[in-house]
């Protein structure tokens, strides 16, 4: 059995087509989405990160701007730009770039943040509609993912999904997703024993962990689907995933690829939570 592979490079192409004609309308209606990314210092990974939704946004229609804020700006002067942009009338949705320097408590950046200009998913109030399956903005990468198994009319209801990792951005909310749609979900994290055991069982396989391909086909039923949510970076340069591509090529039904696969989805995602932010506002 060879896996298909879930591209979310195409799925992601496909909806920013359709993200385009959506900010014509708006246009229209004399409304341009906007999005507002602060980044503070010079990390080179944020850059490009940032750089990469900056361009993404002027493709589908967005209009961005980028607060370039030096590594030594306090929290009270990150707080006070937040609090400006919180007012700003053609500001729809506020990314603060993760993560902050030391100096800066992350809770406080995010707390602060109007919910209904989270774009990012990451204030507690929308964590907890979330959880309560209410209208929210749902964070980028669980929302992708979804959209993404999704897409290939995968059925989520009453199949066992198993994630391995509990991150806050990922794991957790990933689980709560696809329990809203029925699935019955299982955590596995550093101190869970005997993993490949439960991950054995999964019909749906997630691996958020951060370490360079710690999942091979021991660790996957046979014909399960497999989302490979993992970034790394291999000893030559590359950019490899959480989980060993060839080997769960070969047992998964459906498999994700690193890179193209939820990278571009969680973008989109993101355009998608600013267009809607936009449509909540006109509404
Ligand atoms: P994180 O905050 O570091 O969380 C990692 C999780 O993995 C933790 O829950 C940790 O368990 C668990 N873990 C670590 N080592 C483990 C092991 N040996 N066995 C089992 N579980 C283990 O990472 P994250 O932010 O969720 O990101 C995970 C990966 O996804 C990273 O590679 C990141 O770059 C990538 N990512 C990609 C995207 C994208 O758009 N493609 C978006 C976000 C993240 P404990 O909780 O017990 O410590």
């Amino acid at each position: 059995m060879f896996a298909e592979l879930i591209s979310g490079k195409e799925l992601a192409q496909r909806k920013r087509i359709e993200m385009k004609e959506e900010t014509k309308l708006l246009k229209q209606d004399g409304i341009t989405p906007g999005l507002a990314v602060i980044l503070v210092g010079e990390d080179p990974a944020s850059q490009s990160y940032v750089k990469g939704k900056q361009r993404a946004c002027e493709e589908v229609g967005i209009h961005s701007e980028l607060d370039k804020l030096p590594v030594d700006t306090t929290e009270e002067e990150l707080l006070h730009k937040v609090t400006a942009l919180n007012e700003a009338e053609h500001i729809h949705g506020i990314l603060v770039q993760l993560p902050l320097p030391d100096h800066i408590s992350e809770k406080a950046v995010i707390d602060a943040i109007l919910p209904e200009k989270d774009v990012d998913g990451f204030h507690p109030i929308n964590i907890g509609r979330m959880m309560v399956g209410q209208e929210s903005f749902l964070p980028c990468t669980p929302f992708g993912i979804v959209e993404m198994i999704k897409s290939k009319r995968i059925p989520i209801e009453g199949k066992h999904v198993v994630i391995i990792g509990r991150s806050n951005i990922v794991g957790k909310p990933v689980g709560q997703l696809l329990l809203n749609e029925h699935a019955t979900v299982t955590y596995c994290h550093s101190r869970t024993k005997n993993m490949k055991e439960i991950t054995k069982q999964a019909d749906i396989l997630i691996v958020a962990v951060g370490r360079e391909e710690m999942v091979g086909e021991e660790f996957i039923k046979p014909g399960a689907v497999v989302i490979d949510v993992g970034v790394n970076r291999n000893s030559e340069g590359k950019l490899v995933g959480d989980v060993k591509f060839d080997e769960a090529k070969k047992v998964a039904s459906y498999l994700t690829p690193v890179p193209g696969g939820v990278g571009p989805m969680t973008i989109t995602m993101l355009l998608h939570n600013t267009v809607e932010s936009a449509k909540r506002r006109e509404k």
